[in-house]
Protein backbone atom coordinates (compact mmCIF):
# COMPACT_ATOMS: atom_id res chain seq x y z
CA UNK A 1 0.00 0.00 0.00
CA UNK A 2 1.21 3.62 -0.77
CA UNK A 3 1.98 5.74 2.20
CA UNK A 4 -0.83 8.43 2.92
CA UNK A 5 -0.54 11.58 4.56
CA UNK A 6 -1.11 12.12 8.00
CA UNK A 7 -1.82 15.04 10.47
CA UNK A 8 2.38 15.00 11.58
CA UNK A 9 2.58 15.80 7.25
CA UNK A 10 -0.09 18.98 7.11
CA UNK A 11 2.00 20.45 10.61
CA UNK A 12 5.48 20.21 8.49
CA UNK A 13 3.86 21.50 5.20
CA UNK A 14 1.96 24.67 6.90
CA UNK A 15 5.60 25.65 9.26
CA UNK A 16 7.37 24.95 5.37
CA UNK A 17 5.20 27.91 4.37
CA UNK A 18 4.89 30.03 7.54
CA UNK A 19 0.78 28.82 7.80
CA UNK A 20 -0.24 28.37 10.83
CA UNK A 21 -1.92 24.94 12.10
CA UNK A 22 -5.17 25.97 13.07
CA UNK A 23 -7.89 24.31 14.75
CA UNK A 24 -10.45 24.28 11.79
CA UNK A 25 -7.26 22.87 9.37
CA UNK A 26 -7.10 20.52 11.46
CA UNK A 27 -10.34 19.27 12.14
CA UNK A 28 -11.33 19.30 8.22
CA UNK A 29 -8.23 16.80 7.62
CA UNK A 30 -9.33 15.03 10.74
CA UNK A 31 -12.40 14.04 8.98
CA UNK A 32 -10.94 12.78 5.73
CA UNK A 33 -8.22 10.16 8.32
CA UNK A 34 -11.04 9.08 9.96
CA UNK A 35 -12.93 8.00 7.05
CA UNK A 36 -10.22 6.51 4.35
CA UNK A 37 -11.88 5.82 1.43
CA UNK A 38 -14.26 8.10 1.07
CA UNK A 39 -14.86 11.15 -1.43
CA UNK A 40 -16.22 14.25 -0.26
CA UNK A 41 -17.21 17.19 -1.08
CA UNK A 42 -17.36 20.42 0.88
CA UNK A 43 -20.62 19.73 1.47
CA UNK A 44 -20.18 16.76 3.10
CA UNK A 45 -17.44 17.53 5.26
CA UNK A 46 -19.51 20.62 6.29
CA UNK A 47 -22.20 17.80 7.05
CA UNK A 48 -20.52 15.97 8.91
CA UNK A 49 -18.89 18.97 11.00
CA UNK A 50 -22.37 19.93 11.93
CA UNK A 51 -22.92 16.23 12.84
CA UNK A 52 -19.91 16.58 15.07
CA UNK A 53 -21.49 20.06 16.54
CA UNK A 54 -18.68 22.17 14.76
CA UNK A 55 -18.81 25.93 14.76
CA UNK A 56 -16.97 25.42 10.90
CA UNK A 57 -19.19 27.44 8.62
CA UNK A 58 -19.12 26.02 5.00
CA UNK A 59 -16.61 29.04 3.03
CA UNK A 60 -13.97 28.12 6.24
CA UNK A 61 -14.52 24.94 4.98
CA UNK A 62 -14.15 25.70 1.25
CA UNK A 63 -10.92 27.66 2.25
CA UNK A 64 -9.28 24.66 4.34
CA UNK A 65 -10.20 22.56 1.19
CA UNK A 66 -8.14 24.92 -1.25
CA UNK A 67 -5.64 25.08 0.92
CA UNK A 68 -5.74 21.37 1.62
CA UNK A 69 -5.07 20.48 -1.80
CA UNK A 70 -2.91 23.63 -2.48
CA UNK A 71 -0.27 21.33 0.07
CA UNK A 72 -1.04 18.39 -1.79
CA UNK A 73 -2.41 16.60 1.13
CA UNK A 74 -5.97 16.38 -0.14
CA UNK A 75 -5.98 15.18 -3.86
CA UNK A 76 -9.04 17.36 -6.00
CA UNK A 77 -11.53 15.23 -8.40
CA UNK A 78 -14.13 16.17 -10.60
CA UNK A 79 -16.43 13.55 -11.53
CA UNK A 80 -18.73 15.39 -14.28
CA UNK A 81 -21.18 16.65 -11.63
CA UNK A 82 -19.95 19.72 -11.40
CA UNK A 83 -18.86 19.43 -7.30
CA UNK A 84 -15.33 19.17 -6.74
CA UNK A 85 -15.09 15.93 -4.08
CA UNK A 86 -11.50 15.42 -2.09
CA UNK A 87 -9.49 12.31 -0.58
CA UNK A 88 -6.29 12.46 0.84
CA UNK A 89 -3.05 11.87 -1.22
CA UNK A 90 -0.49 9.16 -1.63
CA UNK A 91 2.93 10.93 -0.43
CA UNK A 92 4.06 10.02 -4.10
CA UNK A 93 2.02 11.25 -6.64
CA UNK A 94 3.30 8.53 -8.99
CA UNK A 95 1.60 5.98 -6.90
CA UNK A 96 -1.76 6.34 -7.09
CA UNK A 97 -3.95 3.81 -5.21
CA UNK A 98 -6.64 3.38 -7.04
CA UNK A 99 -9.18 4.39 -9.90
CA UNK A 100 -12.99 6.14 -9.67
CA UNK A 101 -15.73 3.99 -10.31
CA UNK A 102 -18.65 6.85 -10.43
CA UNK A 103 -22.02 6.17 -10.48
CA UNK A 104 -24.11 8.37 -12.84
CA UNK A 105 -27.17 7.51 -11.23
CA UNK A 106 -26.81 8.06 -7.49
CA UNK A 107 -23.38 9.90 -7.86
CA UNK A 108 -21.61 7.30 -5.86
CA UNK A 109 -17.95 7.00 -6.07
CA UNK A 110 -16.54 3.40 -5.53
CA UNK A 111 -12.50 2.84 -6.00
CA UNK A 112 -11.07 -0.05 -8.41
CA UNK A 113 -7.90 -1.44 -6.64
CA UNK A 114 -6.58 -3.73 -9.44
CA UNK A 115 -4.88 -1.35 -11.93
CA UNK A 116 -3.82 -3.95 -14.86
CA UNK A 117 -2.87 -0.70 -16.82
CA UNK A 118 1.08 -0.95 -15.85
CA UNK A 119 0.71 -3.52 -18.92
CA UNK A 120 -0.93 -1.34 -20.92
CA UNK A 121 1.24 1.59 -20.40
CA UNK A 122 4.65 -0.66 -20.90
CA UNK A 123 3.28 -1.34 -24.28
CA UNK A 124 2.39 2.80 -25.26
CA UNK A 125 6.02 3.30 -24.09
CA UNK A 126 7.21 0.37 -26.02
CA UNK A 127 5.51 1.13 -29.31
CA UNK A 128 5.05 5.16 -29.12
CA UNK A 129 8.43 5.88 -27.50
CA UNK A 130 6.27 8.43 -25.18
CA UNK A 131 7.70 8.39 -21.24
CA UNK A 132 4.58 7.54 -19.28
CA UNK A 133 4.54 8.92 -15.65
CA UNK A 134 1.13 8.63 -14.85
CA UNK A 135 -2.34 8.16 -15.90
CA UNK A 136 -5.83 8.92 -14.92
CA UNK A 137 -8.92 6.97 -15.37
CA UNK A 138 -12.38 6.97 -14.29
CA UNK A 139 -15.29 4.55 -15.43
CA UNK A 140 -18.98 5.90 -15.41
CA UNK A 141 -21.70 3.78 -15.11
CA UNK A 142 -24.62 2.16 -12.53
CA UNK A 143 -23.53 0.46 -9.10
CA UNK A 144 -25.03 -2.60 -7.97
CA UNK A 145 -27.45 -0.62 -5.79
CA UNK A 146 -28.90 1.48 -8.24
CA UNK A 147 -29.12 -1.48 -10.75
CA UNK A 148 -31.34 -3.54 -8.15
CA UNK A 149 -33.74 -0.60 -7.94
CA UNK A 150 -34.75 -0.75 -11.63
ZN1 LIG B 1 -25.74 4.30 -7.87
ZN1 LIG C 1 -10.44 7.60 -4.45
ZN1 LIG D 1 -3.58 3.16 -12.33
Amino acid sequence: MPKMFTMDDLRIKLQERQHKMTPQRQTVLQIFLDRPGKHLSAEDVHGLLRDEHSEIGLATVYRSLELLSDLGILQKMEFGDGCSRYEVNTTDPSQHHHHHLICTSCGKVLEFEDDLLDDLEHDIMEKSQFKIHDHQVKFFGICKECQEKK
